[in-house]
């Protein structure tokens, strides 16, 4: 147990928490305020050490989109989206804000013209969060955000990943070698050490391809993939089994593509495919991920653009509702084990 676990820890013991609850919407409706994520207080990120336990941020980055953009604008629309969230799970009884103290501590300033400078912002905020003993629940931007995340958090000690996407995106480079795409995140994650392939899953992968390279390289690594097939062939009970066999017990991070939902669901992104999860299935699956020590996640890739009604931002504000869930028990357990 580091300084700042226990300090945090005792933060919400002495009912830190209570100042950082969502804004009722039994008192105020849920339509009316400021959008924070959850309806939660905004807190400044330098502030947040020994402050709260869990940060909900939006990271507005879309130029490592490969097809249709507007990733940069799912931030700020799941964050009006999370306004319709009540603060407890109708299926667990969870309620993450009697768990842990959580706020909106704003966007991660990227910058919208240089991939590689905004891949060294969010890997230097997300350093801050660590150090800062705070747990990080990102709202994308496109899926390369989750590889400098990942290089912040796995830094020294490989973490397991448990990965929501119809696609792999482990491929080597696009357009005649550019190694930062959408499509590339866990591949460089793996390259550079943070995450130990062994130890990761990915769920829901389906669509057309251009070769098999992607997959020989990603199973090659050790990565298991759970195809959408798979899932309905065997499914979903033995597609959570499957991947809490894969990542076991130790520091796991937690990444959503909403693209995994079929566009009949989830219209709003960059690259449907057809033949994906309905949004009960992906609760299931989402449900099935308790009581592993998952020590950070993203949802990312809604793209508002693209969203027809709001119906793809909505699906993300429940899904990243779950995830919070999922985040407050296992910082709470992992505090019971480590103190
Ligand atoms: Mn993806
Ligand atoms: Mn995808």
């Amino acid at each position: 147990m580091n300084r700042l676990d226990s300090q945090a820890t005792v933060n919400r013991l002495i009912g830190r928490k209570e100042a950082y609850q969502p804004l009722s919407g039994l008192v105020v409706p849920r339509f009316a305020g400021i959008a924070t994520f959850m309806r939660l207080p905004y807190l400044d990120p330098e502030k947040v050490a020994g402050e709260i336990d869990i940060a909900l941020l939006g990271i507005p980055f879309d130029a490592a989109t490969t097809n249709r953009p507007g990733t940069r604008h799912g931030p700020r629309q799941v964050r009006e989206a999370t306004s319709l969230m009540r603060p407890m799970n109708e299926a667990t009884f969870v309620s993450p804000y009697q768990l842990c103290a959580c706020a909106d501590v704003g966007d991660v300033p990227i910058n919208p013209i240089d991939t590689t400078e905004t891949m060294r912002r969010i890997e230097t905020f997300m350093s801050g969060l660590q150090r800062g003993g705070v747990v990080p629940l990102s709202v994308g931007g496109d899926h390369l955000i989750s590889y400098p995340i990942l290089r912040a958090l796995g830094a020294g000690h490989p973490l397991g990943m448990i990965h929501f996407d119809a696609h792999s995106d482990t491929g080597d480079s696009y357009f005649g070698g550019s190694r930062l795409a959408h499509g590339t995140p866990f591949r460089r994650a793996i390259e550079d050490g943070v995450l130990d392939p062994h130890r990761c899953v990915q769920i829901g992968i389906r669509g057309t391809i251009y070769s098999t390279d992607e997959f020989d390289w990603a199973r090659g690594q050790g990565i298991r993939i759970i195809t959408a097939a798979e899932v309905y062939e065997k499914g979903i009970a033995f597609a959570i089994e499957e991947a809490r066999r894969v990542v076991g017990n130790q520091p796991t991070y937690f990444t959503f593509d909403i693209d995994c939902l079929d566009p009949v669901y989830a219209p709003g992104t960059g690259t449907p495919e057809i033949g994906g999860f309905t949004t009960r299935e992906a609760l299931q699956l989402v449900r099935g991920f308790r009581h592993l020590d998952l020590i950070g996640a993203d949802l990312v890739e809604v793209s508002p653009p693209w969203d027809h009604s709001g119906v793809t931002a909505l699906a993300g504000a429940a899904i990243t509702f779950e995830i919070l869930c999922l985040l407050a028990e296992a910082r709470v357990e992992r505090f019971e084990r480590t103190k």
